[in-house]
Parts: structure tokens; C-alpha cells; sequence
């Protein structure tokens, strides 16, 4: 069981001002890396038909992605999207697009990165159990260039 996910800081930047960039419609990719960090991020068209409240990962992007894992690429764990609304918390729409399969969802907003686990009987919604996000300053290709920075967002931060 996960509880904490490890995060580079630089992919946390990325991602939140791939999310502030677009403040009417949900930005979406997928995650990358192991039980315990998240190693890359792809961006990926968000095909929704209402991209301004859902997100659908473009389904051949997803598709490329696991043809890419069988002939040995990086390990896809999950997905993220962002809420323009800028509450980093998965709504009933995304509890009900999840299936309880054990993916990391990442959700960002302009200031912010959450992550969840996609579960049976999760607390939110019955879908989603929050993780711990240490973000520190790694690269993507895994060298670590400065110890982790403790817990984001801080306790008490929001
Ligand atoms: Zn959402």
C-alpha cells in the first residue's frame, strides 16, 4: 500500500503552469514511474465533449502508451488532470470515470498538486484515497540533485 508518493520539483511547476495556462478547460496527461514516485508526466489532448468541468485522455495517446510499457518503456501508474476551479479534490465526475484499479490521479490546480489513489470504498466519493505527495528536487531521469523537500502542499498551507 502507498501512502506517499515521491514527485520532482520541476515536474510539480510543469504541470501547475500546464494547468494555470489553461483556466477554461481541464488539462490531462498521463503519469509515469513506480508505487512510490511519480517519474514523468506526458501531456495528452483532453477529448472530453465539456473539457471545461471533465477530461478524457485521448484514447490512442493512452493506447501508445501501454504498446509503449509491453516493449519495455516507462511504467504508466496513472493520470492528472487539472481544475480550473483550483480545489485539487477528485469531484463525483471523476469518481465515477475511475474504476477502482489502484492508478495514481494527480490533480492539479494553479497552486496546488494532490494525489489519489483509485480504489474500492475509497472516503471520497467511494472511489479515492488521498496519498501523501513529497516533493523534492529530482530530476525526471532520477538523479537527485537536493534532498526531498518535505510534504506538498504543507500541512496547513491552504
Ligand atoms: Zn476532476
Amino acid at each position: 500500500m502507498v501512502d506517499v508518493l515521491e514527485i520532482a520539483t520541476e515536474l510539480v511547476f510543469r504541470l501547475r503552469s500546464e494547468a494555470s495556462a489553461s483556466p477554461k478547460a481541464e488539462i490531462c496527461g498521463l503519469l509515469f514511474g513506480d508505487r512510490s514516485r511519480i517519474a514523468g508526466a506526458r501531456a495528452c489532448r483532453n477529448v472530453h465533449p465539456e473539457p471545461a468541468r471533465r477530461f478524457e485522455v485521448d484514447p490512442a495517446a493512452l493506447l501508445a502508451a501501454h504498446r509503449a510499457q509491453r516493449e519495455g518503456g516507462p511504467t504508466l501508474i496513472g493520470c492528472y488532470h487539472s481544475h480550473p476551479s483550483g480545489d485539487a479534490t477528485p469531484s463525483s465526475t471523476d469518481a465515477d470515470a475511475a474504476l477502482p484499479d489502484g492508478s495514481i490521479w494527480l490533480i492539479v490546480t494553479e497552486t496546488a498538486a494532490r494525489a489519489w489513489l483509485a480504489t474500492a470504498d475509497g472516503p471520497v466519493h467511494g472511489r479515492f484515497d488521498a496519498l501523501g505527495l513529497r516533493v523534492g528536487l529530482r530530476a525526471e531521469d532520477g538523479s537527485v540533485t537536493r534532498a526531498s523537500s518535505g510534504i506538498y502542499p504543507r500541512e496547513g498551507s491552504r
